[in-house]
C-alpha cells in the first residue's frame, strides 16, 4: 500500500482517538482521518454523571492534537453506510485500506410524548446541571449505574429526587438482584425515593404515566434505562451485527480489514468462552491497542478481565471479570456496612468481584480472576484475609486461564509494527459466510 495506506476510524469517543493515538505511537506514517458525529473535540464520558454535574469547573475534554498526530479530524460529520473499500458520511465517502468501527452506543428511549432527557454527552450534562436545583422535581427512570450518579448529583443540589426501577432492586440487570439490594438503602440515605418493581408505561407531559394506573409528577424527566449500540447505520452492509459489531478476539469483523472497538464491539473473549459487549472505559482505553496492533499485521488477542467503576452516593463501587456463569455468591464483609465486596465463583474460581470502598480487594480480586486459580472460599469471605491469600496456587493452568491486561500491554509495546498488514481475512472460525 503506498504511503503506508489509508485508514479510516469512525466515531471519536475516547476509543477512536485512542486507536488513532496508538497507530501513530506504533510508528504508522499513512493517512488517517477520524470521523465524528459530534462537533466538540473528542471526550471523557465518565466525569458527565459525577463531577460535570456539580462543578461548573471541570472540562473533560481529552487531549488531542490532531495536526501533532497528522490525523484529519472531522467533526460534525456521521457515518452513514459502508462498503468493501469506502465509508460513506453525510459530507462524502472515504476510500479506506482499514476501518476501525468505534462509534460507541446511544441511549434506550420510551415511548410517550412527553420530553425525556439523558445522559450521555457533554451537551446533555450541561443541560442537567443547568437545571440541578434545590427542589427540582426530578425522575429519574433507570436505577442502574448512570441513573445512581445523576440521583446523587441531583440530591447533593437540593433536587427532590424519585428513581424509579422496573427490576426488584438497583442495578439488578447488573450485578442481579442480591447484590444490587444492597445499595437501596444508600437512597434512603441519600433522601432520594426508590421504587422498584414499577414499570414506566409512558413518558407524559409533567410526569410518569405507570403501567398498572399510577402516576408520578415531576419537572424533569431522564431516561437512563440502559444503551444500546450505535450501529444502526452498518444494517446492511455486510458486516455481522449480534449486539454490536460481532468481532473475533482480535477485534476483528468479519470483512475484511474492518475492526471494531470500544462500546459498539462484541468481542470473543478467551477466557469467558463468549462474544461479550461491555460499556466500560477501560475497554475503550485498552482495546485499541490490540486493534492497532492488529491493523498493522499483529495477530493480538483481546481478553481482559473487565473492569468498571462508579462513584455514588459518596462510595466508590468496582466492578471486575463477568459474572454470567456463576454458581456461587461469597459475601466478603457486611453488606449493611461502609465497606464490602461481593466475591462470584464458577467452577470453584472467582470469575467476579464487586468492592465497595474496597479498593484493595478489586485490584487483587481482579488478579486473582485472571490467574484463575481455585479458590479457599472460607479465605475469601473472611474481611481480614487480604483477597490474594484465597487463592489456591496450582502447578499446572486450567482452561481460561489468559493473559493479564498488564501483560498484554507491554508485550504490544515491544513489538512496533510500522505498516498495515497485507492479509486481514475472517480469522474466526465462528463467522457465518462472510
Ligand atoms: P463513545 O464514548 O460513545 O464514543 C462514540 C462516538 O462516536 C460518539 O462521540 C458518537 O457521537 C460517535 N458516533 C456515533 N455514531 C456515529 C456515526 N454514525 N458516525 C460518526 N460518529 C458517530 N465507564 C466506566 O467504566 N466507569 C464510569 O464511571 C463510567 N461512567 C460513565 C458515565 C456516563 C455519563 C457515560 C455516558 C458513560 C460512562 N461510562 C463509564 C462508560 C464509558 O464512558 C464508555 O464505555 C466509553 O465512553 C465508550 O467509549 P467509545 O469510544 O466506545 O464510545
Amino acid at each position: 500500500m503506498a504511503g503506508g495506506g489509508r485508514v479510516v476510524v469512525a466515531g471519536a469517543g475516547l476509543a477512536g482517538l485512542r486507536s488513532v493515538t496508538e497507530l501513530r505511537e506504533r510508528g504508522f506514517t499513512g493517512q488517517i482521518t477520524l470521523i465524528g458525529a459530534e462537533t466538540r473535540p473528542p471526550y471523557d464520558r465518565p466525569p458527565l454523571s459525577k463531577k460535570v454535574l456539580t462543578d461548573e469547573g471541570l472540562d473533560p475534554s481529552l487531549k488531542a492534537d490532531f495536526a501533532a498526530l497528522d490525523v484529519d479530524f472531522r467533526p460534525g460529520e456521521a457515518a452513514t453506510g459502508m462498503d468493501a473499500e469506502t465509508l460513506a458520511t453525510n459530507r462524502g465517502k472515504y476510500p479506506y485500506d482499514r476501518l476501525i468501527l468505534a462509534t460507541g452506543a446511544l441511549p434506550a428511549a420510551l415511548p410517550g410524548p412527553g420530553p425525556q432527557r439523558f445522559l450521555r454527552s457533554y451537551d446533555d450534562a450541561l443541560a442537567l446541571r443547568a437545571l440541578l436545583k434545590p427542589g427540582l422535581r426530578l425522575a429519574i427512570v433507570g436505577a442502574g449505574w448512570i441513573g445512581a450518579e445523576l440521583a446523587t448529583a441531583a440530591a447533593a443540589r437540593g433536587g427532590q429526587v424519585t428513581v424509579v426501577e422496573a427490576g426488584p432492586a438497583p442495578l439488578a440487570s447488573a450485578v442481579g438482584a442480591p447484590v444490587g439490594a444492597q445499595t437501596s438503602r444508600w437512597y434512603a440515605a441519600a433522601g432520594v425515593h426508590l421504587r422498584t418493581g414499577i414499570a414506566v408505561e409512558s413518558v407524559q407531559p409533567g410526569g410518569l404515566a405507570l403501567a398498572g394506573g399510577g402516576w408520578i409528577a415531576a419537572d424533569e424527566i431522564v431516561t437512563a434505562v440502559g444503551v444500546r449500540p450505535a450501529t444502526g447505520w452498518l444494517e446492511g452492509s455486510g458486516v455481522w451485527l449480534e449486539n454490536g459489531v460481532a468481532v473475533d478476539s482480535g477485534l476483528r469483523a468479519c470483512m475484511p480489514g474492518v475492526y471494531a472497538v470500544g462500546d459498539c464491539a462484541a468481542f470473543e473473549s478467551r477466557r469467558f468462552g463468549r462474544r461479550l459487549r461491555f460499556e466500560h472505559w477501560d475497554v475503550a482505553l485498552h482495546a485499541p491497542e490490540v486493534v492497532a496492533a492488529n491493523v498493522l499485521g499483529g495477530d493480538e488477542v483481546y481478553d481482559p478481565v473487565p473492569y468498571f467503576w462508579s462513584e455514588q452516593f459518596g462510595r466508590m463501587v468496582q466492578y471486575a471479570g463477568y459474572h454470567g456463569d456463576a454458581e456461587q455468591l461469597v459475601w466478603r464483609g457486611d453488606p449493611a456496612g461502609p465497606t464490602w465486596a461481593a466475591c462470584w465463583l464458577a467452577v470453584g474460581r472467582l470469575v467476579a468481584i464487586l468492592a465497595v470502598d474496597r479498593p484493595r480487594d478489586l485490584l487483587q480480586g481482579r488478579r486473582l480472576i485472571a490467574s484463575a486459580s481455585p479458590v479457599d472460599v472460607g479465605r475469601l469471605a473472611d474481611p481480614a484475609v487480604p483477597v490474594k491469600d484465597a487463592g489456591i496456587p496450582r502447578l499446572t493452568p486450567v482452561f481460561g486461564a489468559g493473559p493479564d491486561v498488564g501483560h498484554l500491554v507491554s508485550w504490544h509495546r515491544s513489538t512496533p509494527r510500522p505498516t498495515l498488514s497485507s492479509v486481514n481475512g475472517c480469522h474466526s472460525s465462528t463467522w457465518p459466510a462472510c
